[in-house]
């Protein structure tokens, strides 16, 4: 199966995925996670693209469209991959269509998580993740037992850069320009499912199995 979990920053995609992931033993293709391990690499990819991911920007679309092209057509994503993160905007939708078309796939479902602003800047402003082992951690929601250390590992918290307010703040701004004729594209080709991401992720889990099960039928 070939999806796309479209959604805001912080609208809790990244840990729906993982768990969809193993659960229909498809790969989960983060291009958030992909830019941000070449940026900490220091890759000349990661070099490119640290600007942009610092202002919140998107980076260029020739750069993401390039990596996305390999990580398609390698063996891993041959029975069906999850994308989470892109297509980011309309040519990137286009893109990614004329992609898939080569290998006679295309998308067949796209699963938007809706979820408020408030929400948001709760999720991602209060958000800490361990140096150490990269456990996740909220000052609000989940936080640590110990004042910016880790539970598990014991090393140091720290705050993603771009999730400083003002850079969420703007990834907002970005994503809803960008990503409204993205919704709308499959909209009108009948494949957009929405779902209230603002629940416990076990239940938006339980939902999404649904969604997808009833499309199988
Ligand atoms: P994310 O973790 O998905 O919010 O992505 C973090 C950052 O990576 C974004 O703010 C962008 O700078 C960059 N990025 C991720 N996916 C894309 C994409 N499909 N197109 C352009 N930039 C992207």
């Amino acid at each position: 199966m070939n999806l796309v979990l479209l959604g805001p920053p912080g609208s809790g995609k990244g840990t729906l995925a993982k768990l969809l992931s193993s659960q229909l033993n498809i790969p989960h293709i983060s291009t958030g996670d992909i830019l941000r391990e070449e940026a900490e690499s220091g890759t000349s990819l990661g070099k490119k693209v640290k600007p942009f991911m610092e202002k919140g920007e998107l980076v260029p679309d020739q750069t993401i469209l390039e990596v996305m092209k390999e990580r398609i057509r390698s063996s891993e994503c041959q029975k069906g991959f999850l994308l989470d993160g892109f297509p980011r905007n309309f040519h990137q939708a286009l893109e990614l269509d004329d992609m898939l078309k080569n290998s006679t796939k295309s998308i067949d479902m796209v699963i938007k998580f809706d979820v408020s602003d408030d929400c948001v800047l709760k999720r991602l402003g209060g958000r800490l993740i361990c140096s150490g082992c990269g456990a996740d951690f909220n000052r609000y929601t989940k936080p640590p037992q110990k004042d910016l250390m880790c539970d598990f590992c014991g090393s140091q918290l720290y705050q993603r850069p771009d999730d400083a307010q003002e850079v969420i703040l703007n990834r907002l701004k970005v994503y809803k320009e960008q990503a409204m004729p993205v919704e709308k594209y499959y909209n009108n080709q009948g494949k957009l499912r929405r779902i209230n991401a603002e629940l416990d992720p076990s239940l938006i889990l339980k939902n999404v199995l649904n969604i997808l099960q009833s499309k199988k039928e």
